[in-house]
């Protein structure tokens, strides 16, 4: 038999998505994907979620979600969905050769940020180097750190985190930037803003013991390849994020760079049962907390479209 509600990701919207499905009795069975708990798992101190008021740990946060998920009937699965039918209700979802059918399915996959791809990148992954200044910039106040882009999150990531910090550097591979002419005015404008133009980032320095702990980066020139070292305590990667949606190509309408369309003021995307919720339907906001705003109306959306459509 169909399941009522299938939930194809498992970050903050896959699981609200659960908590309101699994409370109105639907037995929501979720598969939590390639990254289970989704990009709060990377994250270390969360303390801009409402009800935290000391913070959580990302990953203990996402635990509590789940928790909160199966406590009201949700059957949680560490399943990757490999591809999806949704030409007729009740659509499919396949694990593998194993098909599962949805009455609904809502789609909260979210997004993911790019890196440069740098091993040391990874070693300091949520101490020291994050993709989210709104999220991590308070860890640095009174300190240095480095953004890395030339885009419009670059130049907003950076101004920004004057906030907190003393000095950001701006490290971009080119010397023209991407970002709008406001948006980089307001970069030039700043005096706690440094410009490192041309100029990749070679390796993230630091130290692992006993804690893993930036120090610095080196850089090379895109010119003369020519090395330096800058001293630092933080690096903010900003060269873009990518919406989890390759599942969905060509089937649900998305914008140019892959981000799902969903009707104005509602999860509804262009097939009606499939509601999308989170990062993946969000190129603007992208925090937990709208994310699981919006994961809650996916389950409201799927509850109606239910009954509407009983047979
Ligand atoms: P983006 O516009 O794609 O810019 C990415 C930047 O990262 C580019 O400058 C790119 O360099 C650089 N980059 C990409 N890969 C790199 C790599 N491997 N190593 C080093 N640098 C790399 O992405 P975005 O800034 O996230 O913006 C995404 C969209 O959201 C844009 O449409 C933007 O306008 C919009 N947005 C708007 C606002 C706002 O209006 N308030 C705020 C944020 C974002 P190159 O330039 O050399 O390619």
């Amino acid at each position: 038999m169909a399941h009522k509600v299938i939930i194809v990701g498992s970050g903050p919207a896959g699981y609200t998505a659960a908590v309101y499905a699994g409370r109105a009795d639907l037995k929501p069975l979720v598969f939590a994907g390639p990254e289970p708990g989704g990009q709060l798992m990377i994250t270390t101190d969360v303390e801009n979620y409402p009800g935290f008021p000391e913070g959580v740990m990302g990953p203990e946060m996402m635990e509590l979600f789940k928790n909160q998920a199966v406590r009201f009937g949700a059957d949680v699965r560490n399943e990757v969905v490999t591809k999806v039918d949704l030409s007729q209700r009740p659509f499919k979802v396949y694990v593998g050769d194993e098909v599962f059918e949805g009455e609904t399915v809502i789609v909260a996959t979210g997004a993911s940020a790019k890196w440069i791809g740098i091993e040391s990148e990874v070693t300091f992954g949520g101490y020291g180097v994050s993709a989210c200044a709104t999220c991590d910039g308070f860890f640095f106040r009174g300190k240095t750190v480095a953004v890395v882009g030339g885009g419009d999150t670059a130049m907003e990531e950076a101004n920004y985190l004057t906030r907190h910090a003393d000095k950001v550097y701006l490290v971009h591979r080119r010397d023209e930037f991407r970002a709008s002419q406001i948006m980089q005015k307001r970069v030039i404008d700043n005096p706690k803003i440094e410009l490192l133009t041309s100029q990749t980032v070679d390796e993230i320095l630091g130290d692992t013991d006993p804690m893993p702990k930036v120090t610095g980066i080196r850089l090379k020139s895109t010119k003369d390849d020519s090395m330096k070292e800058v001293p630092l305590d933080g690096v903010f990667v900003a060269i873009g994020h990518k919406p989890n949606s390759d599942l969905f190509k060509g089937v649900l309408d998305a914008n140019d760079v892959g981000y799902l369309k969903i009707n104005p003021g509602s999860t509804e995307t262009n097939i009606p049962g499939v509601f999308a919720c989170g990062d993946v339907a969000d190129d603007k906001y992208r925090q937990a907390v709208t994310a699981a705003g919006t994961g809650c109306m996916a389950a409201i959306d799927a509850e109606r479209f239910l009954e509407a459509h009983e047979s």
